[in-house]
Order: C-alpha cells, then sequence, then structure tokens
C-alpha cells in the first residue's frame, strides 16, 4: 500500500509499505479521505512542534474515514462494505487517567501520527488502515467520505465545548478562525450560544465564519476597536474559545470577557505573558483542552442527522500522489480551510 510518510521538514514522501496483520477484534479499512491538520502541518513546514520533533519516519495523518474491507475474528456491529470514520484516539483503558475517564490524557495512548512517544506512533494517510472496531463509527447514508473525515477536528471543539461547561444562552468570542475555529462555531451553534462572533486577520476564514454560523466577525488586524468596544462594563462574553495561539488575541479576549467569564485555550502558541492583574480581578477562569475521546461518535451522530453541516469547510481535495503539493496549499490560509487527500 501507499503511505504519506514524513522524513523531516520538508521532506514528505509517498511510500510503499506493508499492510498489518489483521488480529482479533480488528477490521481492515481502505482509507478514502484523510484531512491535513495543524499539527500535520507542523511535522512537514517544522519537523515537528515545541519538544517534538520527527525522530523516525512516520506516517502522518489522523483525521480519516473509509470503507472496510475485511473483518477479524470476533467482529461484531461491522460488516465488509461498511463506510466509517475512524478515531484515531486509541488509549489503553487500564492507566489511571482511563479508568477516571479521562482516556485523554492517557499514559499510554496511541494516537495516529505522533511523533511524541519514541518509537513514533504512525498516522493514518495510508491505503489499507487496521483499526480495532471500536474505532469505527458507521456513517449515514448520504453523508460523504470528505464529511465523515472531519469529525475528528469536529471533535475536538464538542470537547472545548464540554470543558466550556455548556454555552445555553451564553455570548461566544471566537478567535482565530481556521479548521478549528470555524468547526467551534459550528459546536457553539449546535449547543446553544445566544451569540457568536469570530475574529481573525484575514478576511477569507472570517467570510466562511460567517457563511458556518457566526453572527458577527472582526478582522482585528484591520479594525481591532470594534473589538476592544466590547471591554465597556468589565466585558461582553461569557466564554471565549481561542483558536489561533497568538498572544495578542488571548489579551484581547481577557479584556473583553465578562466577570467569572470562561477562557478556553485550543490554539496552541508556545510560551505567552497574559495580564495576571485582570484574571484575578475579573475571576476569569482559564482552561485547557485537549484532543477527545466519546465525543468522537457524538461528532458522527451530528453529523449523520444533518445537525451540523461542515461542507463549507472543505476547500479542497487532492490525491495521495500529489500530497507535497496539498500540504502546500493546506499552509496557505487565504486560500484554504481543510484539505483533504484521497486515497
Ligand atoms: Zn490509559
Amino acid at each position: 500500500m501507499k503511505a504519506v510518510v514524513i522524513h523531516a521538514a520538508k521532506d514528505l514522501r509517498i511510500e510503499e509499505w506493508e499492510v498489518e496483520a489483521l488480529g482479533p477484534g480488528q477490521v481492515e479499512v481502505a482509507i478514502e479521505a484523510g484531512g491535513i491538520c495543524g499539527s500535520d502541518l507542523h511535522y512537514y513546514n517544522h519537523g515537528g512542534f515545541g519538544m517534538v520533533r520527527i525522530r523516525e519516519p512516520m506516517i502522518l495523518g489522523h483525521e480519516v474515514a473509509g470503507t472496510i474491507k475485511a473483518l477479524g475474528s470476533g467482529v461484531s456491529g461491522l460488516a465488509v462494505g461498511n463506510r466509517v470514520a475512524v478515531s484515531p484516539s486509541r488509549p489503553c483503558n487500564a492507566c489511571d487517567y482511563c479508568l477516571k475517564g479521562q482516556q485523554n490524557h492517557c499514559l499510554n495512548m496511541r494516537f495516529y501520527g505522533s511523533a511524541m512517544p519514541m518509537p513514533h506512533i504512525q498516522g493514518a494517510f495510508r491505503q489499507r488502515l487496521v483499526a480495532e472496531q471500536w474505532q469505527c463509527h458507521r456513517i449515514a447514508d448520504g453523508v460523504s467520505i470528505h464529511e465523515a473525515a472531519m469529525a475528528e477536528p469536529f471533535a475536538v471543539t464538542l470537547h472545548a465545548i464540554v470543558r466550556a461547561g455548556g454555552l445555553a444562552d451564553k455570548r461566544v468570542l471566537i478567535t482565530g478562525c481556521g479548521p478549528i475555529g470555524a468547526l467551534a462555531i459550528i459546536a457553539a451553534r449546535a449547543h446553544g450560544a445566544k451569540e457568536i462572533i469570530a475574529t481573525d486577520v484575514i478576511n477569507p476564514v472570517l467570510e466562511t465564519a460567517l457563511q458556518v454560523g457566526a453572527d458577527r466577525v472582526i478582522n482585528v488586524a484591520r479594525n481591532p476597536e470594534l473589538l476592544s468596544a466590547y471591554a465597556a462594563n468589565k466585558g461582553y462574553f461569557d466564554v471565549q474559545f481561542e483558536a489561533s495561539g497568538n498572544q495578542s488575541a488571548l489579551r484581547a479576549g481577557l479584556e473583553v470577557l465578562k466577570p467569572r467569564g470562561v477562557l478556553v485555550q485550543l490554539g496552541l502558541g508556545g510560551d505567552v505573558s497574559i495580564p495576571q492583574n485582570m484574571v484575578v480581578s475579573k475571576e476569569i477562569e482559564m482552561k485547557g483542552t485537549f484532543r477527545f475521546h466519546e465525543e468522537f461518535g457524538l461528532a458522527v451522530d451530528l453529523i449523520g442527522k444533518r445537525r451540523v453541516d461542515l461542507k463549507p469547510l472543505l476547500t479542497g481535495s487532492f490525491p495521495i500522489e500529489e500530497a507535497v503539493n496539498a500540504f502546500e496549499v493546506a499552509g496557505d490560509r487565504t486560500r484554504s480551510m481543510k484539505v483533504q487527500l484521497t486515497f
């Protein structure tokens, strides 16, 4: 089978790899669509992020969907020919965190396409993937394989909403309108947010933000004062989802969050400075959010029942042979939202 393998920054190759053996309780999936994520782009552009570096060749990818081609022994509830979205979250279900229901903090997590542990966890940009049956969620008829492959990043935002503590009747600020920010708009809308205002520094993504459900968008590179106006009377927003990883977006959010507002940090920006006095005096709750686990099934369900429409986010689809070009296009925010590979 062909696989998309990163060797080092800007060294992405299409290689022949062996298909894994099919074990009990497992299924073999012909991968048909795979979304390029920000972390895949970090590996491609920089060879990693933070302390995480590529130390051996690794198949990228963790946002995938496809069709089951073979069943291992003991598999029930799935059949050859079923179309499935495959969750990349593979916790051990035995460590202390797993036993507390915090599988996203599993000590032995084998999340696809991660260079955190050594040996690296190989990813899912490959023509054949052997997965556990419990990773596979059937896709409703009429849902495209491309929509199904967006279940993974959508699950990230559904988990962020759990971390926020509910959004019904809340005023929500979303800073950063890349794929995760845009999906957070869709997720917030589905969770009953009263008002959603989104910011970014370029216009094309703000147009998409409006299209998928933001009430108002602000280009904070051109008109930062439009956001600052919400700082009157100690703030306006109940919840901020910070999806840019940018320090200025974090600081601006603290200005316009109401006292006791919740700031959920989704974007990874490394070391930033924050106005501590404002966090203290406004009693802001700052929370991180990391991956997801059970929200993957909810994501597939919401997509399948047409409660959400993720289609506007797909801006490009390239065959596996054009993976390098696809990564270049995916990295250009002015013309790309979600770019996927086909296999
Ligand atoms: Zn575990």
